[in-house]
């Protein structure tokens, strides 16, 4: 659930280092971010997400025959595209080297952070209400888990931009191999059904 609206993001570092997508850092690009997304149609056009997300679903569904969890998997990898809209400036495409769109909330500082921290918050709240911990991992290294995206997401929202594109990558593709297993082992510790 965690890697399919973050897929696209996943594969953007790669597609990066093989000089098939291009970024550039450029401060005030918006004055929440310093990057410029200067293409990258293979990883973030909103017809490669519908290819990959059907890809990824039926891969879940192959392995697991679970159509409604499929039929998430499918959602949350489409839905980086209408969230990236929303956020960036008008460089999401269509479809490879087709018409770009975005309504660039990221020009407004304080507009990100209420939309984006909000959001964070429904999500936590969900899956506090969903889940239990059934021990300390499942308490703890939540905790930490939650911690740590904030730390993450403080740090990208005001710390120095990064000195080049392949610093950028690098993390991109350190930070989902250690966050998306971390996830799936509190989660392993804790148990589904409403808290009451
Ligand atoms: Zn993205």
């Amino acid at each position: 659930m965690l890697a399919a609206p973050e897929l696209a993001d996943i594969l953007w570092p790669f597609f990066l280092l093989l000089g098939w997508e291009q970024a550039r850092i450029d401060p005030g690009n918006t004055r929440f971010t310093p990057f410029d997304f200067v293409s990258y149609p293979w990883s973030h056009s909103l017809l490669m997400l519908c290819v990959w997300a059907t890809a990824f679903g039926a891969t879940y569904y192959a392995v697991t025959r679970y159509w409604a969890g499929a039929a998430a998997v499918w959602i949350g990898v489409v839905s980086h595209w209408a969230l990236d809209w929303v956020t960036h400036r008008p460089d999401m495409p269509i479809y490879p080297g087709g018409p770009r769109y975005g309504l660039g909330l990221w020009n407004s500082i304080a507009g990100t952070m209420v939309a984006e921290l909000l959001m964070f918050a429904v999500g936590l709240w969900m899956y506090v209400r969903a889940t239990r911990p059934k021990d300390r991992i499942g308490r703890y290294a939540f905790l930490a888990y939650v911690v740590l995206l904030l730390v993450i997401y403080a740090g990208n929202a005001f710390g120095p931009p990064p000195d080049n594109v392949g610093e950028i990558a690098w993390a991109a593709i350190a930070a989902p191999i250690i966050l998306i297993p971390w996830a799936w082992w509190f989660d392993r510790h804790r148990s589904a059904g409403l808290s009451s």
